[in-house]
């Protein structure tokens, strides 16, 4: 530590700066889920129906009542929100293993038409021990599952097993099957993109993917400039990587404007439903900061400004930089990976989503809402054009020697 005694004082900052962070104190990720329910950004079997009246028996709050036995954390954080739970029966779950977040609370749970928290618990357990994610093992699931109920899978194909929306049984089983790559989890090992590709037929239009990395479990017909990211983003669709659009809300006050700790670096609050312009230029500067948080190896829940992290890496290391110098080093980081990309052969055809996106859910909040295709495409060329990539997508030979990449 080069400077301690200029990091002490974000301690106390931190938690004096709670409000964003502090339900996760007391039940980690997915307190918002049953908001989530009601504002629509709850995903349902598949992406597809958009309403889950069962949210309250698998949210956080309803783990930390019934499961839950307290509150872990990383080392040295004060915010400590990894999950603690005791779970005997039905299922034996290994405590060692924690909680499930609320990616896996959707992923194993309402995506998969599921409500059975021991048994999502569980699925969290065997994806952690097989060392597989969750929501890319959930979403290849939950694709399984329309594919068995549009007759694509059959029960010859999943040795007998029920692979219907509900049925936590059969979700368990899956995971077993992946992790080991025995019978169906062979194929469904590969993910839902490629699993798509060999089953063939119409299973394409039930993969959840953008460059073959499933969706995560936040609704992209909801939030727009989220959904550009899962366009965009170099290794696909990535939350981490991007800007929630209903996170910066402030509903109710400046009539319904996302609003960013950018202000200062002279980028304007835009409209929550928009995906023009001003909110694209949010995106890309909130998409550069959470490359300057992953590149600092830090935690993306903590609420740092731009001017902190420049602060706090100072402190830290002695490297007395600035946030301009760190905006500029996640600008080469992500052209540097946009090159790898264009070098492996993706183009800007790659920067998609599924078309279930482009129409409304079955049900809920989202009956009457989808991405418009016109807009999104817009929204995309600008940021190309923001990041200085040609209108392939393709970085130009300026932008590369401003960049000073060879
Ligand atoms: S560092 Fe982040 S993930 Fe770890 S306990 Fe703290 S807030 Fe949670």
């Amino acid at each position: 530590m080069a400077h301690p005694d200029a990091v002490k004082p974000f301690r106390p900052w931190l938690k004096d700066n709670w409000n964003l962070v502090a339900s996760f104190s007391e039940f980690g990720t997915g307190a918002p889920m049953p908001l989530f329910e009601l504002i629509g950004n709850l995903p349902t079997r598949n992406f597809r129906d958009g309403s889950f009246p069962q949210v309250n028996k698998i949210s956080a709050q309803t783990l930390k009542e019934t499961i839950g036995t307290g509150m872990h954390g990383c080392f040295a954080c004060p915010v400590r929100c990894k999950k603690a739970i005791t779970v005997k029966g039905p299922y034996y779950v290994d405590s060692a293993y924690g909680g499930p977040e609320y990616e896996t609370l959707a992923a194993l749970g309402s995506n998969c038409g599921i409500d059975d928290l021991k048994a999502i618990a569980k699925g969290n357990e065997l994806c952690s021990a097989y060392s597989i994610d969750t929501i890319s093992t959930g979403s290849t699931i939950f694709f399984a599952m329309e594919c068995f109920e549009n007759g694509l899978l059959t029960t010859r194909d999943t040795d007998g097993i029920e692979l219907k929306f509900g049925n936590a049984e059969a979700m368990l089983q899956i995971i077993e099957l992946i992790g080991r790559r025995e019978g169906i989890g062979d194929l469904l090992a590969e993910g839902s993109a490629r699993a798509a590709e060999k089953i063939g037929n119409s299973a394409r239009a039930f993969s959840m993917h953008a460059k073959k990395l499933e969706i995560p479990m936040h609704e992209p017909r909801l939030s727009k400039s989220l959904a550009l990211g899962y366009m965009v983003n170099p290794h696909g669709a990535d939350h981490c990587c991007n800007l929630i659009d209903i996170f910066f809300a402030a509903f109710g006050k400046e009539s319904n404007v996302i609003v960013h700790d950018a202000v200062p670096l002279g980028i304007a609050p835009a409209p929550f439903e928009d995906i023009g312009p001003r909110k694209v230029a949010l995106f890309r500067i909130v998409q550069l900061k959470r490359i300057i948080v992953d590149s600092l190896v830090l935690c993306m829940f903590l609420p740092y400004s731009y001017q902190q992290l420049a602060e706090v890496t100072s402190a830290a290391t002695g490297w007395n930089t600035t946030t301009m110098e760190q905006l500029r080093v996640a600008e080469r980081t992500l052209t540097m990976c946009r090159l790898f990309n264009v070098r492996h052969g993706l183009t800007a055809d790659e920067d998609r989503l599924p078309p279930r996106f482009f129409k409304p859910t079955r049900y809920g909040p989202l009956g009457d809402t989808a991405l418009d295709p016109e807009k999104m495409e817009n929204a995309k060329r600008y940021y190309y054009s923001l990041m200085g990539w040609d209108s392939n997508g393709v970085p130009t030979p300026e932008k590369l020697e401003e960049l000073g990449i060879e």
